[in-house]
């Protein structure tokens, strides 16, 4: 089963109002994560788990209001981030996100400011 159609099926199980609670709740512990990882309460793991919880649930959001409008306002605002960030912006590059894209966390370079 493809993940998209596994998280469909979730949110045809639950209901969206359901799945809507959730990802508030979800959103709720990531930010209590991340508080606690900063006073050192719990480890990168516990971060990198609510990390995935709410990551799951933004995809089931985006199913539930449109995966190709929130895909579009993703790019619009990486393309607008470019922008802050001193890149230069070309006319046709509003699709393509992947020179930014690296897989090395920030932490693993050993800097975060
Ligand atoms: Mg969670």
């Amino acid at each position: 089963m493809e993940n998209q159609e596994l998280l469909a099926r979730a949110i045809e199980k639950w209901g969206i109002e359901a799945q809507q609670k959730q990802v508030i709740e979800e959103c709720s512990e990531l930010i209590t994560a991340i508080l606690h990882r900063q006073r050192g309460k719990c480890t990168d793991a516990d971060v990198v788990t609510e990390i995935a919880d709410v990551s799951i649930m933004c995809e089931q959001m985006k199913l539930i209001y449109g995966a190709r409008r929130v895909d579009a306002e993703i790019q619009r605002k990486l393309h607008r981030l470019k922008e802050r960030l001193g890149y230069v912006v070309e006319a046709d590059d509003t699709t393509h996100s992947g020179h930014l894209h690296d897989e090395t966390s920030v932490l693993q370079k050993g800097g975060e400011k």
